[in-house]
């Protein structure tokens, strides 16, 4: 799309005519936002208050409810190599795909050296196996802030640590929708919390000229079925996509662990897939109404981002058929879960909307940012309107606190 695009303003601008020029003003605007769709899509970087190096403890609790089943994966990946006489004489590649940065990211990578030293040593085995790590993200991401805390880690798993044969990590900027390494070089592939994201917004809602989903910034109860099943296919093209490019890259045998935000709700719109972002599209409506941004902003904007079913995600596995599905689980994570201080004493008193919208935050910002076009007072104000409503929202709730489902996936490649 993006390259024939390009092509296509190209030609015309060899082609047309002095009138023409307007309509190739807007091709060459247009193909530039489709080549930048995914730049807005990075957690916010550094480590200030509002990072996610300082707002992603609820995705470490999350990331910690695979942590079985990534021992299992880990214990697959360890007998394979040693059944192909290749544990020592080789190394082992694992990615990490969806890093962002701050303190997550290492926290997995620690875990995973962990696992192996502990299945090497049960199973005394005692020359340890060397490891390829690859931390993967976007290219907006963070980057320079994972190299800053490189030497940190490295000093943490000295082979007088309990550490590992050795280690190699390396930081791969691209997305996982397409391929990222060379064939059959992996054998563990982890993604915690990122699947969730589209490669784009569906396309029918971006192009079409008029605002198909007015007033929402994702599927809500008022969403047109159109809408809905745009945003099915592209999840379900995004996904396929995603498959096929780790089959090439995965040994046979090699082991996937994946986690994201799902629902179980056979309606798109549930408030387990829809409800934060039914919660921004209030708050960004309450800030049109005090004249901070126009309506029509709202209209046109729609969350690259799918929440999808167990059903819909074991359909994809199935139609691209390289992977087997060892294992599918779905877990209720509330909306007040995971919330660490992490010694912050500031954090002790602040409402569960304002620990939440935190985190929100640090996901949104740079999405907001680059769609809205907000400074920094204006997202201290939308934030405080948005934490507010989520705090109304645990008022109203009683027993039963907003929640996400979290989907918890073990796929074994196949030989095929
Ligand atoms: N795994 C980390 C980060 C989750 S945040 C954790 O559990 O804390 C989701 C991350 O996925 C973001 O950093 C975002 O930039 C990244 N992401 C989203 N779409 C992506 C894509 N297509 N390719 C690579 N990374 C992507």
């Amino acid at each position: 799309m993006d390259r024939s695009l390009k092509v296509i303003s190209s030609l015309i601008f060899i082609h047309c005519s002095e009138e023409d020029i307007y309509l190739q003003f807007v091709l060459q605007k247009l193909s530039r936002k489709l080549l930048i769709k995914m730049e807005y899509i990075h957690m916010k970087g550094g480590d200030e208050d509002t990072s996610y190096a300082r707002n992603s403890t609820f995705q470490r609790n999350l990331m910690s409810k695979s942590s079985s089943k990534l021992e299992e994966a880990v214990r697959k990946v360890v007998l394979l190599c040693l059944n192909q006489k290749t544990l020592i004489s080789s190394s082992i590649g694992v990615a990490d795909l969806g890093c962002a940065s701050g303190p997550n990211a290492f926290i997995l990578l620690s875990d995973i050296i962990h696992a192996i030293n502990k299945i090497c040593s049960s199973d005394e085995i005692e020359l340890l196996p060397e490891l390829r790590l690859s931390l993967n993200d976007l290219p907006g991401n963070d980057f320079n802030s994972i190299f800053a805390s490189l030497p940190d880690f490295y000093s943490t798993i000295k082979p007088d640590n309990g550490g590992i044969g050795g280690c190699f990590v390396s930081c791969v900027a691209g997305t996982f929708y397409g391929r990222l390494f060379p064939r059959r070089s992996l054998h563990l592939v982890h993604s915690s919390t990122s699947l969730h994201w589209l490669s784009q917004v569906p396309p029918e809602l971006q192009n079409s000229g008029e605002h198909l989903n007015k007033g929402n910034t994702y599927i809500s109860k008022s969403s047109a079925e159109c809408v809905r099943e745009a945003y099915l296919r592209q999840f379900q093209k995004d996904f396929f996509s995603f498959l096929r490019c780790r089959a090439d890259e995965m040994v046979p045998g090699g082991q996937m662990v994946l986690s994201f935000i799902g629902r179980v709700s056979p309606d798109p719109a549930a408030p387990e897939a829809a409800q934060a972002w039914e919660i921004l599209a209030q708050a960004l409506i309450t800030m049109a109404s005090r004249g901070k941004l126009e309506e029509e902003k709202i209209d046109a904007f729609n969350a690259p981002y799918y929440a999808a079913s167990a059903a819909e995600v074991e359909a994809v596995i199935l139609q691209e058929g390289s992977f087997a599905a060892d294992c599918l689980q779905e877990y209720e994570v509330r909306w007040d879960q995971g919330f660490h201080d992490d010694g912050d004493q500031s954090r002790v008193l602040m409402t569960k909307g304002q620990r939440f919208g935190r985190m929100a935050r640090a996901v949104a910002e740079p999405m907001i940012e680059w769609s809205f076009g907000f400074g920094e007072d204006d997202m201290d104000e939308l934030f405080q309107v948005y934490d507010n409503l989520v705090d109304d929202h645990f008022a109203g709730a009683g027993a039963a606190a907003p929640y996400f489902i979290n989907l918890h996936l073990s796929l074994t490649r196949k030989d095929n």
